[in-house]
């Protein structure tokens, strides 16, 4: 984990995400200290920009049993401390899907009382993505994710949106025609305040509009396209903000390549 600043210098990156655990597993190792002061020290001397830790894909804060809540809960809190040891800005969360026979109403309610029961370190904000719209996913308008945060106890500031492009243009907002983005951000705007916008994960789709799927794709390979990304990295209201890849790596085309593209679109 501390040379990530490392290997995002090498891939033309400027600021970063990065899992403190293994995505799919509940353990979340305390961060060694000389890992910590790598890490610190050597983004302090490439001057990156954002880091956001992404929790573990285990955790569900709606799930319907209460085991899998508690253990939801510590895994949370764990990414939060060690984001805060990293000197990680950011933490991004799926808020939750609404397993069993709960209902969305009653998943959303265990997510906020997840929530109020962390304990958010100061200088790290827990980020709750856009996600796709998969079955009983939460979190999948601008609107849902604004009742999250407005029904939190936190503090002002220290709850926010990460953006993910794929997911929301899967979920239904038509973010590939100029209009469409324009009135996503709209949406965004009047749900949550553009300033809690904090993150973009900025992925191309696999799959077609509405489909509710996710599976990222190359920027400028997938259904939101070239076109669209071009008017995304230069919208004004997306000014500043970093934006993170999760695109695939494969043989020949990775990040470095997609980081290149990406820079390719800016208009300055
Ligand atoms: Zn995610």
């Amino acid at each position: 984990m501390g040379n990530a600043p490392l290997r995002q210098e090498e891939i033309g990156g400027t600021c970063g995400q990065i899992f403190v655990s293994s995505p799919r597993s509940w353990a979340v190792p305390t961060p060694a200290p000389t890992e910590v002061a790598r890490f610190r020290n050597m983004r302090a001397e490439l001057g990156q920009g954002p880091y956001a830790v992404h929790v573990t894909y285990l955790v569900n804060l709606a799930a319907s049993s209460l085991e899998v809540r508690k253990r939801s809960l510590s895994a949370l809190q764990a990414e939060m401390d060690a984001a805060a040891a990293y000197g990680a800005e950011y933490v991004v969360l799926h808020p939750g899907a609404a397993t069993g026979a709960a209902s969305r109403e009653v998943g959303m309610q265990a997510i906020v009382s997840g929530i109020d029961a962390l304990s958010i370190p100061r200088d790290t904000m827990l980020l709750l993505e856009t996600m796709s719209g998969k079955g009983t996913t939460i979190g999948t308008t601008a609107e849902e994710l604004g009742a999250l945060i407005d029904a939190a106890a936190a503090a002002p500031g220290t709850l926010g949106v990460c953006l993910d492009t794929c997911h929301a243009y899967c979920a239904g907002y038509p973010l590939h025609t100029a209009d469409g983005l324009s009135e996503m951000l709209d949406s965004f705007e009047d749900a949550v305040g553009l300033e809690a916008v904090r993150l973009v994960h900025c992925n191309d789709s696999k799959h077609p509009f509405l489909s509710g799927r996710d599976e990222h794709a190359h920027i400028g390979w997938g259904h939101i396209g070239a076109d669209a990304f071009r008017r995304i990295v230069n919208e004004p209201r997306l000014r500043r903000r970093p934006f993170v890849l999760e695109t695939p790596v494969e043989d020949g085309y990775g990040h470095a390549e997609d980081i290149s593209f990406v820079r390719s679109l800016y208009d300055d």
